[in-house]
């Protein structure tokens, strides 16, 4: 089996306003591990990337944004193309985050068509996954993650895969306090991985492709989460916004 570089994103969503957003890039030069035994990036809000890029220019800290549109240029009013992230210095950009999919009402076909185009312009992409509280009662939660899996990702390459990161993010346990049971986490996961073997690549690309797990990650349950073997760090949303609990959750991460 392939040894994975664990991943952790801290995602801001819709929170801190300038000083605060600076404040936190701030503390975070200071205070995440500086081993390269963990990939981390935050995603602040659109309008504090350049500031937040400035402060974390020269970390090892990647700059990632939370959404973009496919399109190169033209009138796509309020939207933010990829080139224009590229000139901000971005180089992550979540793709098909469960608050695109299930509050702003972000399509599979759309995910897909964001997902290729971020390749193309060189991107890392996290591509996240998951299923509601409803589907899981009903038992689909593999079904969920296998067909958001395979409809993201139809028609990227094998050689781009390297770009890719996939996040495994119940719907229900995220920002809610619930967390996945490291077991359940790990049964999902797997079978995501299992997708990518079978239905989309091979093993050897399932196994080098790295899976976070996002909802209610905290210091707290970061370690048994991020100790499941297909569980390849987190994204991390409450957490993400308190430097002592994000570069605690990192630090964690690193000495998987
Ligand atoms: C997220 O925003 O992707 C997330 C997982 O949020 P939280 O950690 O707050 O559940």
């Amino acid at each position: 089996m392939t040894s994975r570089k664990p991943f952790v994103g801290g995602n801001w969503k819709m929170n801190l306003h300038g000083a605060e957003a600076q404040n936190l890039a701030t503390q975070l030069t200071e205070s995440l591990p500086t081993t390269d035994k963990v990939d981390i990036a935050i995603f602040p809000a659109f309008g504090y990337l350049a500031q937040v890029g400035k402060i974390i220019e020269g970390s090892s800290i990647k700059l990632g944004a939370q959404d973009f549109y496919h399109q190169p240029n033209g009138a796509f009013t309020g939207e933010v193309s990829l080139s224009m992230l590229t000139d901000l210095g971005v180089s992550v950009v979540l793709i098909g985050h469960s608050e695109r999919r299930h509050v702003i009402g972000e399509t599979d076909s759309l995910v897909n068509d964001k997902v290729l185009a971020a390749l193309e312009a060189n991107m890392q992409v996290i591509l996240c996954v998951g299923e509601t509280l409803e589907q899981r009662e009903a038992g689909k939660t593999d079904a969920i993650n296998m067909g958001q899996t395979l409809l993201g990702l139809a028609g990227v390459k094998a050689e781009q895969m390297a770009q890719v990161t996939l996040a495994y993010e119940p719907v229900w346990a995220i920002g809610t306090g619930k967390t996945a049971t490291p077991a359940d986490a790990q049964s999902a996961h797997l079978h995501i991985r299992q997708a990518l073997a079978q239905s989309l690549f091979n093993q050897k690309i399932a196994d080098a492709v790295r899976i976070q797990y996002g909802g209610s990650m905290k210091p707290g349950n970061a370690s048994e989460l991020c100790g499941e073997p297909d569980i390849d760090g987190g994204l991390i949303g409450g957490a993400a916004l308190q430097a002592a609990d994000f570069a605690a959750i990192c630090e964690t991460a690193a000495s998987q």
